[in-house]
């Protein structure tokens, strides 16, 4: 007659829990987005109220604003972008590591805003690619707080090897980022 052994501790019964490394990674990476304010004028008032005590993005694991790109991951461009300030963004968002986001804060970021003219880019997503877009001119801290809550599910749920597939590089390949 075969007998069964014990458990040991931990594998059943209380204190028992499974999970896959993609779900603990995605965990762990969702509650420690290290942002770059790259702020170029008004929306950047919004992200300085975002950050202080009363809205405090410090709540989400995201207290440690990084204006170095290659110790941030995620770019947060916030303002009017002019044409010759896209090489800039650009080399900004090459600078960081992989894996990165973006939010594009406001209609400007978004879209050019209320500036259609000549000078300004008509929108981020020219130059690189945008994860997130927050409307509003400019939104308000609730509105930010907003963009990097769906940033979170974004990272939570990316799967590991999504970095490295086809698909991932044909999008960098249309921003001519390799
Ligand atoms: S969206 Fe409005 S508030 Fe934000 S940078 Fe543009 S003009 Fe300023």
């Amino acid at each position: 007659m075969p007998t069964m052994t014990e458990s040991p501790p931990g594998v059943s019964g209380q204190g028992f829990f499974l999970t896959s490394l993609e779900k603990a990674v995605g965990l762990a990476r969702k509650n420690s987005i290290w942002p770059l304010p790259f702020a170029t004028s008004c929306c950047g008032i919004e992200f300085m109220a975002t950050m202080a005590s009363h809205y405090d993005l410090a709540r989400f694991g995201s207290e440690r604003p990084s204006f170095s790109p290659r110790q941030a991951d995620l770019l947060m461009v916030m303002g009017t972008v002019a044409k010759k300030l896209g090489p800039v963004l650009k080399k900004v968002y090459e600078q960081m590591a992989e894996p990165r986001w973006v939010i594009a804060v406001g209609a400007c970021a978004s879209s050019g805003g209320i500036f259609d003219t000549y000078s300004v880019l008509q929108g981020i997503d020219k130059v690189i690619p945008v994860d997130v877009y927050v409307p509003g001119c400019p939104p308000r801290p609730e509105q930010i707080i907003d963009g990097l809550m769906k940033i979170q599910e974004l990272v939570e749920k990316e799967p590991l090897g999504w970095r490295q597939s086809a698909q991932y590089k044909a999008i960098l390949a249309q921003y001519g980022i390799e």
